[in-house]
């Protein structure tokens, strides 16, 4: 009757265990180069292993976000495309973890249910280890001076020598990959390459290439923090940042709904594929607009044209996913912001797809919503732990957005957050609108927004007797 009856077999490809391999180590360059690498695979170098398979006959559904679904009339093909799409990722970063499953259709499953069940197989198969090469039996080993854990083999010198893994050096060779050399200016040579430059090599649908695009809106060239300290210059208090970590809710329940509202499998496949794209899209392009907006960047004219410095580092932001770093006094209007943005877009994206005949209709007509939880600590504070704890202030807000949809039927994104001070520092959160910037009470709780549950969170070793001196200074 249609097209994807013929084609029974879905593969599934999922990124697992990607933070330990984006902070395996704390040098926020080898972070970046993971996080491109990880990208360009996903978004760019799979989609080349499907062109590259001739005349089979596949339906690609989606890729990106760390994701990949597509389907296939054979399974042999589907399994040479397996093959290629684990080998990819091994060669190109050695240790980073892909599960591909290949599910096959069952009579009278939805379209919805057979994804469902493709994403629960990958999940189960996740700690499948990618398997590492041997250490010959006594051999001198080395560790590596970025992630100190994986023997060092090959040396690299810049200022000083390093030994490196090789997963840490085809992160570092990945990182060049997102700058073109200009003449030296006050911050250094290296600017963030064209948009046009970047889809070439990563797709239009990468968080870097979305970044350029908006900056040429204004006739601007980019350049990025080099290290953590880059972004704490900026910083107010100086040498501290927010590390925010967002991501969407009841996705799952989502796709549910999808297999409910769409019994059709054309209808199910089109509204599943706009699903993956919207989220993703929504993600960039609220994340980019924010900081803009946002963030105090620093923007100067030269005889070469305008520059901008964005103290801002884009960890991950793909798919539902989204973790930044920023100056600490910017980091809870990003996260609010943020969170509203996501919302408005994945409800106007909706719209725009159902316009242009890529959707049959809404299927979540609120718009989709997520939830962050935000951490502000010293630069100095290990990124990996910062992400452990901004993941549990997460986890936290999720269950305040559930209980708001359950208790009130209000569909909103929620914020937990924490701010590591050492003694005597106080942080003050504005309000958005331009209100009063909120105390925490002695307890250290404190609300932000305009108390409708927006969020909330708190700050530990509060100092009351410094707030009033503090104050005066922020404002
Ligand atoms: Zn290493």
């Amino acid at each position: 009757m249609n097209d994807i009856t013929a084609r029974r077999f879905l593969v599934v490809i999922e990124t697992q265990k990607v933070k330990s391999y984006l902070f395996a180590s704390p040098i926020m360059r080898e972070t970046r180069g993971g996080s491109v690498l990880l990208d360009a695979l996903n978004r760019k170098e799979t989609k080349r292993i499907l062109q590259e398979l001739g005349h089979v006959r596949y339906e690609e559904i989606y890729l990106g976000g760390g994701s990949g679904r597509v389907l296939f009339e054979n399974k042999h093909d589907a399994e040479k495309f397996k093959k290629e799409v684990l080998e990819l990722y091994r060669r190109e970063t050695t240790n980073a973890r892909v599960s591909v499953e290949i599910v096959e259709r069952i009579n009278d499953e939805s379209f919805a249910e057979w994804v469902s069940r493709g994403v629960m197989m990958t999940q189960q198969n996740k700690l499948g280890r990618v398997e590492g090469v041997p250490v010959l039996a006594g051999r001198w080993i080395r560790p590596c001076t970025s992630c100190g854990s994986e023997p060092a083999e090959m040396t690299l010198s810049e200022h000083r020598e390093h030994w490196l893994c090789r997963a840490c050096s085809l992160k570092r060779e990945n990182v060049n990959g997102l700058y073109k050399e200009i003449k030296p200016t006050k911050r250094g040579s290296k600017v963030l390459k064209s948009s046009s430059a970047l889809a070439l090599k990563y797709t239009d649908n990468f968080i870097f290439s979305t970044l350029a695009k908006y900056n040429e809106e204004a006739n601007c060239q980019v350049f990025l923090p080099q290290d953590f300290d880059d972004i704490g210059q900026f910083s107010r208090p100086s040498n501290y940042m927010g590390f925010i970590y967002a991501d969407g809710n009841r996705m799952g329940e989502t796709i549910k709904e999808i297999g409910r509202l769409f019994p059709k499998d054309e209808d199910a496949k089109r509204a599943y594929k706009a699903f993956s794209e919207i989220v993703d899209q929504a993600t960039r392009e609220a994340a980019v607009e924010v900081i803009l907006k946002v963030v105090d960047f620093e923007e100067w004219k030269t005889a070469d044209g305008m520059y901008r410095s964005i103290p801002a580092e884009f960890i991950m932001a793909g798919g539902d996913d989204l973790m930044l770093a920023v100056p600490s006094h910017n980091a809870m209007d990003v996260a609010v912001l943020f969170i509203e943005r996501f919302q408005e877009k994945t409800k106007q994206l909706q719209e725009d797809y159902v316009k242009n005949g890529k959707l049959p209709k809404p299927f979540a007509e609120k718009g989709l919503t997520t939830s962050a939880g935000v951490v502000i600590a010293h630069t100095n504070y290990p990124i990996s732990d910062l992400m452990s704890l901004a993941g549990e202030l997460m986890k936290i807000a999720k269950k305040k957005s559930a209980e708001l949809l359950h208790t009130q039927g209000c569909e909103t994104g929620t914020l937990d957050f924490l701010a590591l001070t050492e003694a005597g520092s106080v942080f003050l959160f504005k309000a958005k609108g331009g209100r009063e910037p909120l105390i925490p009470d002695e307890n250290g709780m404190g609300w932000i927004g305009d108390n409708n549950g927006e969020g909330f969170g708190h700050a530990v070793l509060w100092h009351t007797f410094h707030i009033k001196q503090e104050k005066e200074a922020v404002l």
